[in-house]
């Protein structure tokens, strides 16, 4: 059971993405602001992370929403999964504008369903009807909506995540935060604390030109981060992406734990614990897989996005299955008794709580997981969908699996090759159990390719 992919004309798998101005421009917003009050009516939450574009964009949000008629509550800046939290609180739905991980000049729209997921793609369809279709009406003088300012909108989050880990599991734990100037600046300091550890930031106050570095944590940007943990001896280090639904982490050395380590590593402690299902998309590297198998646990694959793993969680519950977990291999992870929604706060505090649990380092951790070899590539290919209809037939011998793109499993590695929507492109993805069997079957994947593009 999966869900399945629908291509969509303007928003991807997490949103509307676009850079401020350019392709977001106000008038833009506006019109998502207007299709969304139309969809939706009601109570709607309203939040931003720190962008410099985010409060002209916000406003025309607004705009649209209460020229149908809504009523608006404005969150301010926080993030997306604190806005997800919100909204389930007892709102029609919520949006948030963020460009996520995308560099400082984007920005974006996220569309909350009630129950706090992203908005899927039936929905999300219905919208682009409606943004695409005739000039929306806007409500009489008499029938606009009112906008209602939400003051601490964060603090019921933090609650929440607290609420997971009682008794103070991060006394004597030193931790440094990298918010990376955006909204969890308010919010994973402050979730560290109540945690019991001691504190240190790194880009840690709000700032829409991110002066410290890019709103994607990679390895380079985190250089910051990886040399005050090494100074103050703390256990590890978190950062967030440009709206804190994701959060990667270093070890107590500095070292960068790649984001399907990182999965792999809080898989194993909540299997340890109870015995179930977790959810992933195909594109998530198989030591997430091994971890969960060792433990006794199941997983099951969806397509490569975030809401089908969100929605996969929660039909298979919803069926009386016992979800324990799921996520992406990208940091961005979901815990059912929380929300059902990627979160970076929950995910830093459940690190604090894991490591007080285990007794050991972040970096034997690391070093006791399976060991896999990961090739990441793409190639020029402008009819990608043509050429992935007939690559299952170049490997007759293997097992193929169609969930989201062409899955082929040999032996020792599988390989991921999908066509983006976006570009002219194909992606790859080789994971290994070795070196070598990586190479082999990336060479043997790129020989074929170039025989089907003739
Ligand atoms: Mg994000």
């Amino acid at each position: 059971m999966t869900a399945k992919k629908i291509q969509k004309r303007l928003f991807g798998t997490n949103g509307v993405r676009g850079i401020a101005g350019k392709d977001l421009t106000p008038e833009l917003v506006f019109t998502i602001g207007t299709a969304l009050g139309h969809l939706r009516k009601g109570r709607i939450a309203v939040g931003r992370d720190t962008r410099t574009s985010g409060e002209t964009l916000g406003k025309a949000l607004k705009a649209g929403l209460l020229a149908t008629g809504c009523t608006v509550y404005d969150c301010g800046i926080l993030p997306t999964p604190a806005l997800q939290y919100k909204v389930r609180q007892g709102y029609d739905g919520g949006a948030m504008i963020t460009a996520s991980h995308n560099p400082p000049e984007y920005n974006g729209v996220k569309i909350i369903e009630p129950d706090g997921t992203e908005m899927g793609d039936e929905e999300t369809l219905q919208l682009e009807e409606l943004i695409f279709g005739p000039v929306l009406p806007v409500t009489p003088w008499d029938r606009v909506g009112q906008e209602i300012q939400v003051p601490d909108s964060t603090e019921r989050y933090i609650e929440g995540i607290l609420r997971h880990f009682p008794g103070s599991p991060g006394r004597g734990m030193t931790v440094v935060a990298d918010p990376g100037s955006g909204p969890a600046c308010i919010t994973t300091p402050k979730i560290l604390e109540g945690l019991g550890c001691r504190v240190l930031t790194v880009n840690g106050v709000m700032d829409g030109t991110f002066p410290g570095r890019l709103p994607e944590p990679s390895a380079e940007g985190l250089r910051n981060l990886a040399d005050l943990v090494r100074a103050c001896g703390a256990s590890f280090g978190v950062a967030h992406d440009g709206d804190a639904d994701r959060a990667v982490f270093v070890d107590e050395n500095g070292q960068f734990i790649e984001e399907n380590a990182e999965f792999a590593i809080v898989a194993q402690n909540i299997c340890r614990q109870k015995k179930g299902l977790v959810v992933t998309p195909v594109s998530s590297g198989q030591v997430i897989e091994e971890t969960v198998r060792n433990e006794g646990c199941t997983i099951r694959y969806t397509p490569v996005g975030s809401i089908y793993v969100a929605r996969t969680m929660r039909t298979l519950i919803a069926n009386g299955e016992p979800v324990i977990f799921g996520g992406e291999g990208n940091g961005g992870l979901i815990f059912p008794d929380h929300q059902f929604c990627r979160d970076g706060g929950m995910t830093a505090a459940m690190m604090v709580s894991l490591l007080a649990t285990s007794r050991k380092t972040l970096s034997e951790l690391a070093r006791e997981l399976p060991e896999r070899h990961i090739i990441k590539d793409k190639i020029a290919a402008t009819k990608g969908a043509e050429i992935l209809a007939s690559l299952p037939l170049q490997f007759p011998g293997c097992r193929i699996d169609l969930t989201d793109g062409v899955k082929i499993f040999s032996k020792d590695a599988w390989a991921l090759v999908r066509a983006s929507g976006t570009e002219p492109i194909i992606r790859i993805i080789i994971d290994a159990s070795s070196p070598e069997a990586g190479r082999a079957l990336y060479q043997d994947l790129i020989s074929r390719l170039k025989t089907i593009a003739g």
